[in-house]
């Protein structure tokens, strides 16, 4: 009889490394902030010396000069990679782009914020925080923001809209500051829709979401990168790409004229009927009834001239974005 012999197994070495967490930058025309950003952001981070940080900037083709400003920062700082794309591709593939470099490092975390501190770099650490107790996605939320009146009227009126007609729910008064945990991150890599509502394609994603509110600042120096043409085009981005309300729209409205031209005939015959006298004139109405119609069919034309563009653009299946650099930070993470 054979006694098995007790084997003694070594007890695991568990390697605990310091968790991996990226921040993504995107910069278009910041040359006059983005130095006072990375050092406030350094500051920021050094408060969290138990974690590996690293930084990518992302150069949405800036033509003042701040790739070059970007490519100093990356000289003195190992942890910065300089990511310039070829042209200003917006500020929603810029950040793709630099998700797209960041998710190869394998990082645990990523970051995204904007690089003119109206995102406050302490707040990113609130972020870190909220994660580290179990969420996956942390979106930063505004609980009051320093822009120009305009500027908080229209982005209010479009969240207030946004939230009325989207399918998934996407949090009110949320940018793309928001910390993203790697498994979420996996899977946003694969959506590669060309009009992109990056937040909303987050949301859509699942996973647990946690908020963490904060006091957005005014502008360190520039201006908003975001007039009303491309506020207005990712509001489009928004609503189209998270709803078919505007299709359903066409039907609703094609539903009412009939009723209301059923009422209309219903009263020509009963002035026919019962104020013979009176029944020669029309013509005004049949004027503005063609008008009417007229329009209200080139307006719904346009609402799916909108879907078939954009599926029209996502036929096309052209790369979102294409790299002229990549100047990575000169301390590669260990395999
Ligand atoms: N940005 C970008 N590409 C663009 C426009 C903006 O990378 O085409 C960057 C910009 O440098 C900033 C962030 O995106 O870091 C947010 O832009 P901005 O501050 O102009 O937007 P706002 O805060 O006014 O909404
Ligand atoms: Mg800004």
């Amino acid at each position: 009889m054979r006694e098995t012999p007790a084997v003694e197994l070594p007890a695991p070495v568990v390697q605990r490394e310091q968790p991996l967490v990226i921040y993504v930058l995107p910069v278009y025309d910041e040359v006059d902030g983005v130095d006072a950003f990375h050092a406030a952001l350094v500051e920021a981070t050094a408060r969290r010396p138990d974690l590996r940080v690293e930084f990518v900037y992302v150069d949405d083709g800036s033509s003042d000069g701040s790739l070059d400003r970007l490519l100093e920062l990356r000289a003195g700082d190992p942890r910065v990679t300089v990511l310039g794309l070829s042209r200003n591709f917006g500020h929603q593939l810029a950040v793709t782009a630099g998700l797209d470099l960041a998710h190869e490092a394998r990082p645990d975390a990523v970051i995204v914020m904007d690089t003119d501190l109206q995102d406050p770099p302490a707040v990113s650490l609130e972020l870190i925080e909220v994660w580290e107790s179990g969420a996956d996605v942390v979106y930063a939320q505004r609980r009051s923001r320093r822009d120009t009146l305009f500027k908080r009227t229209t982005a209010s009126s479009f969240y207030w809209l946004l939230d009325r007609l989207a399918e998934t729910h996407i949090p009110r008064d949320v940018g793309d500051f928001r910390l993203i945990d790697r498994r979420v991150l996996d899977v946003l890599v694969t959506y590669r829709e060309h009009n992109r509502f990056l937040r909303g394609l987050v949301a859509n994603l699942g996973f647990r979401q946690e908020g963490v509110l904060f006091d957005r600042d005014a502008r360190v120096a520039g201006e908003s990168k975001y007039p009303l043409r491309r506020m207005l085009r990712l509001a489009a981005d928004g609503i189209l790409g998270f709803s078919t309300f505007p299709l359903r729209l066409i039907s609703r409205l094609g539903g009412a004229i009939s009723a209301l031209s059923l009422l209309a005939a219903l009263y020509a015959v009963v002035v026919r009927v019962l104020f013979p006298a009176h029944a020669v004139p029309g013509w005004a109405f049949l004027g503005v009834g063609m008008f009417f119609l007229g329009g209200i069919q080139l307006i719904m034309m346009g609402v799916i001239g909108s879907y078939v563009g954009r599926t029209y653009v996502q036929s096309l299946n052209r790369p979102l974005y294409n790299v002229a650099l990549v100047a990575r930070g000169q301390e590669t993470p260990a395999e």
